[in-house]
């Protein structure tokens, strides 16, 4: 299998960050100054987290948080734990973050954090000790004007609600805006556990719309088949496309006739994996990324199709779920070979743009229903995919470069009116 989450020398996450910006800064014609300004982070913050384990023992834990630009509003973004975090991939993640934020057009600017740890095997104990010592430690640097944190790969909704907790213990009065992504019952919104496989569908609506794919014979393979992996396979099951594969971090697998997304999440919880599920075949993630499929879905990590595998992908979209799952060599191998890339900035801005919403709904204190939500993401998304189609035709670029066009001068803009370049 792959070891999607460890990209080769070369492909460090923040480098190809930096690369994307860098071309988006010269379409611009912005001069270097700005270029190496938004080359860094605003600040960042490095913590030890001591965390008492169930047999008795202390184990410190190291824990990120990157505050890359607040130009357009407080800053935002999720929580990882994964055992690869590096303060690189958290930057990348948050400069990402920056410029979806703003393609989207909602008043965030971009973060991300992350703890170097396996939370697989943990006990609840533990994980609960270990999320509360993330927020003490981190107490300063966030808030609901200041930052607000979200889940991503192995966090979820008991994390956020364990973290507001902590945080409002220790302000001293009860905040849900500070963190989002929470469980309905503690201020979260309506439809966020499903927002961002649901927002990618929106977009892969758009995308086939305007490629004129029928949704009905389209096939499909997911690669990371988690928050974001099923609700997607379940929604485009519905619109009637065929899921062909889809694969965890144990692997993958492939049935020709389509899969039943529901039955293979039964296998899931069952097995705690989708391989060995009955009368499909085995696959390697690696396999997985180069089938002859029309849409390639990658929603597990960055850096999974790399100058090393491209010229293979035989997908005619690639949707990329995934935060930075192609690297710039990739891209460009992939646009010589006519596979239109809908860029992660777009595809999987659900997510954040339904925690605004939830956190627009905490600061209110009046609830929306899953209804208006639903219509308002799809709102938001259409439209961000009618700019970034329309300028990409403009500049004659990539959808990517399009989309980084939009995002990037929305940024400098702000950042002009506040005297920042
Ligand atoms: P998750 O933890 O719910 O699921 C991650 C999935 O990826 C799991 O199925 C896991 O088994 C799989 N995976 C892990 N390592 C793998 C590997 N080496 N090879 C193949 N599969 C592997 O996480 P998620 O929230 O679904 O996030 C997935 C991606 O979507 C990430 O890039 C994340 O940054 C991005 N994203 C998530 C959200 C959100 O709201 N959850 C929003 C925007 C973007």
């Amino acid at each position: 299998m792959a070891n999607v989450s460890c990209p080769a020398a070369g492909e460090n996450a923040f480098e190809c960050a930096k690369k994307q910006l860098g071309d988006a800064i010269k379409l611009l014609g912005y001069d270097q100054n700005v270029l190496e300004v938004l080359s860094h982070p605003k600040e960042y913050l490095k913590i030890s987290i001591p965390v008492k384990m169930d047999n008795g023992k202390t184990k410190v834990f190291l824990g990120y948080r990157v505050h890359y630009n607040d130009a357009r509003g407080p800053c935002k973004g999720g929580i990882r734990y994964h055992p690869n975090v590096s303060i690189d991939e958290v930057k990348a993640l948050a400069a990402w973050m920056t410029w979806k934020c703003s393609l989207v057009n909602i008043p965030y600017g971009g973060a991300k954090g992350g703890i170097v740890v396996d939370p697989k095997g943990m006990s609840q104990g533990e994980l609960e000790r270990l999320s509360r010592g993330y927020i003490r430690g981190m107490f300063n640097f966030i808030g609901p004007m200041k930052d607000i944190p979200a889940p991503d790969v192995y966090t979820n909704a008991q994390i956020m609600a364990w973290m507001m907790d902590e945080y409002s213990k220790l302000a001293g009065h009860y905040e849900p805006a500070v963190i989002t992504g929470k469980p309905v019952e503690l201020g979260g919104s309506l439809g966020r556990d499903k927002a961002t496989g649901r927002g990618l569908v929106y977009v892969g609506r758009e995308t086939m719309k305007y490629l004129k794919m029928n949704p009905k014979k389209t096939t499909v393979a997911i690669q990371g088949f988690g928050n974001l992996g099923t609700f997607a396979a379940q929604d485009l099951y519905k619109m009637g496309a065929k899921i062909v594969a889809v694969s965890d971090s144990k692997g993958g697998i492939y049935k020709k006739e389509g899969l039943n997304p529901a039955e293979v999440m039964k296998h899931k919880d069952k097995t705690e994996s989708v391989i060995n599920f009955p009368g499909a075949k085995n696959i390697s993630n690696e396999e997985l990324l180069q089938l002859d499929v029309d849409l390639l879905i990658p929603a597990a990590l960055e850096n999974v199709i790399t100058a090393k595998n491209a010229a293979r992908v035989k997908a005619k979209v690639i949707l990329e779920g995934a935060n930075g799952p192609t690297t710039p060599e990739a891209d460009a191998i992939l646009e010589r070979n006519g596979v239109v890339v809908i860029p992660d900035i777009l595809a999987n801005a659900g997510g954040v743009t339904v925690s605004y919403f939830e956190w627009a709904q905490n600061l209110s204190g009046y609830y929306w229903t899953e209804d208006e939500v639903n219509r308002k993401m799809d709102a938001l998304l259409t439209s961000a995919f009618n700019d970034m189609v329309k300028i990409a035709k403009q500049y004659k670029v990539s959808m990517r470069k399009g989309a980084y066009l939009i995002a990037v001068k929305r940024v400098v803009n702000a950042m002009k009116l506040k005297g920042d370049v």
